[in-house]
């Protein structure tokens, strides 16, 4: 099974180049599943799990989704209730509808492969301007926590943009901030069982060059993000992959898909996740995105 996830950069592209893009996701990038951000897709999906940030909103009229391509996979999505309540059964947190889609895989036998997020980390506007993720992936996290914190080992997979860093230069005056609040949610994610799968695979692929973080070098940051989509903009990681154990352990690989074909369609890059647990895996076609 190859899941893929890639922020879409929905509101900056034109209806063709959307277009282009859930093609080079389907028949490109060969997804069984997408998880997808600042995306809108397409009407006319059997599986597709999505609700908008604000429909009314043109700068805000897409979210994050799950959407399944692979004919013999199924979605079924976890309910969500607001924080105020206390999660029963399968519910999950929704403190930023829009923000996170949730829902379970489901193979032709009526296995779950595993639940899926799709997360978002939406900018928060502070009164001074300023505009932080933290807080947003911080109650993420929270809402999570129900999924997560399970005494059965639970099967998550959480990817998206997390519009969070530890690579930035440390010399604006809030910096340090965004600094601590990134180490945190990763900490965030440790303790609730998820791994990283980026640093669980930085053995496949070459470190990122003239990585601006302060961790020693090699790190196991890669480029996923280009200011601007400008090829000399600072190599920046805000997309991660995080699964917990059971997951893991059917993981087959993670390749960043750091090409030119990607970065024609989007300022981020896809991540393609391969697992072992069905026949459907297929070489990557590189730059075979037509229209591109
Ligand atoms: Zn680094």
């Amino acid at each position: 099974m190859r899941i893929v996830t890639w922020n879409m950069n929905h509101c900056q592209r034109s209806e063709s180049s959307r277009a282009r893009a859930w093609a080079y996701l389907r028949d490109g990038l060969r997804a069984d599943v997408a998880l997808v951000q600042e995306a809108q897709p397409p009407p006319g999906l059997a599986q597709c799990v999505y609700q908008p940030i604000n429909a009314a909103n043109p700068r805000y009229n897409w979210g994050s989704a799950i959407v399944v391509f692979n004919p013999e996979l199924t979605l079924r999505a976890r309910p969500r209730i607001a924080v105020s309540k206390f999660p029963q059964g399968d519910e999950v947190h929704d403190s930023h509808p829009g923000t996170t889609a949730i829902a379970e895989i489901v193979d032709t036998d009526g296995k779950v492969r595993m639940t899926a997020v799709s997360l978002y980390g939406q900018w928060a506007y502070m009164p001074d301007g300023e505009c932080f993720a933290a807080p947003t992936l911080h109650r993420i996290f929270s809402d999570l926590s129900s999924l997560l914190l399970r005494a059965a080992r639970p099967r998550v997979f959480v990817a998206g943009d997390f519009n969070a860093t530890t690579q930035i230069a440390a010399d604006g005056p809030w910096s340090k901030v965004e600094i601590a609040e990134a180490q945190l949610a990763f900490s965030r994610a440790s303790v609730l069982g998820l791994r990283d799968v980026m640093a669980h695979t930085r053995a496949s692929r070459p470190a990122l060059e003239q990585c601006s973080c302060a961790e020693p070098k090699p790190c196991a940051h890669v480029r996923t993000y280009r200011n601007g989509n400008r090829t000399e903009s600072r190599p920046t990681q805000l997309d991660y992959v995080f699964a917990s154990q059971p997951v893991l352990a059917e993981l087959s690989s993670c390749v960043v898909v750091d090409d030119v074909a990607a970065w024609a369609l989007s300022d981020h890059c896809p991540v393609v996740v391969d697992f072992n647990t069905s026949a459907s895996l297929a070489p990557i076609q590189g730059d075979a995105d037509a229209g591109v």
